[in-house]
């Protein structure tokens, strides 16, 4: 009974609810984690279906195809673009994960196998749970982020968001 934004979806709770319920539940937040998969974003929860497929159409993969003359990134030109750089060893996937994830669990944070990596932090919500509440909502957000933002920054460098992932990713979760 949310919206995609996280606040409460009026259209949907108008037509079913005597005012006075409504009066009630208006002041009241509306639930910020996302456990289950029924309330992520369906535009996330798409992401995450073709990341962990790896069906996104990276630099590298374009190269693979002949469909690009290059497969470095972008963004750095350091590494090719493949969904691992993107997500883990880019300039922004590193300066976030550097200041999410406790300087204890990095390494192994960033060298786990890539689908390893996803499923344990999408899945196994406890493995990380000391990183913070709800971190495999969070995690999903985080990536989509990581995602979305290298997108618009290549395709669309007039709109490229200038607040760092962090505050949004934390806002959106
Ligand atoms: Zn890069």
């Amino acid at each position: 009974m949310t919206t995609d934004s996280g606040n409460w979806d009026w259209s949907r709770l108008t037509p079913v609810l005597p005012q006075y319920i409504l009066e009630q539940i208006a002041p009241v937040p509306p639930p910020q984690t996302c456990y289950g998969p029924d309330t992520v974003p369906q535009r996330i929860r798409t992401f995450l279906w073709v990341t962990l497929h790896q069906r996104h159409l990276t630099n590298a993969e374009r190269f693979r195809r002949h469909l690009a003359q290059s497969a470095l990134c972008p963004i750095c030109y350091l590494e090719d673009e493949d969904l691992d750089h993107i997500l883990r060893r880019c300039l922004p996937a590193r300066n976030l994960w550097n200041r999410v994830v406790p300087s204890d669990r990095l390494a192994i944070f960033l060298n786990l196998p890539l689908v390893t990596w996803l499923r344990d932090n999408l899945l196994h919500r406890q493995l990380n749970s000391s990183f913070m509440d709800g971190w495999d909502c969070q995690f999903a957000v985080f990536c989509w982020l990581l995602w979305k933002d290298r997108c618009t920054t290549i395709f669309d460098s007039e709109s490229a968001p200038t607040e760092d992932i962090l505050t949004r990713g934390l806002r959106l979760a």
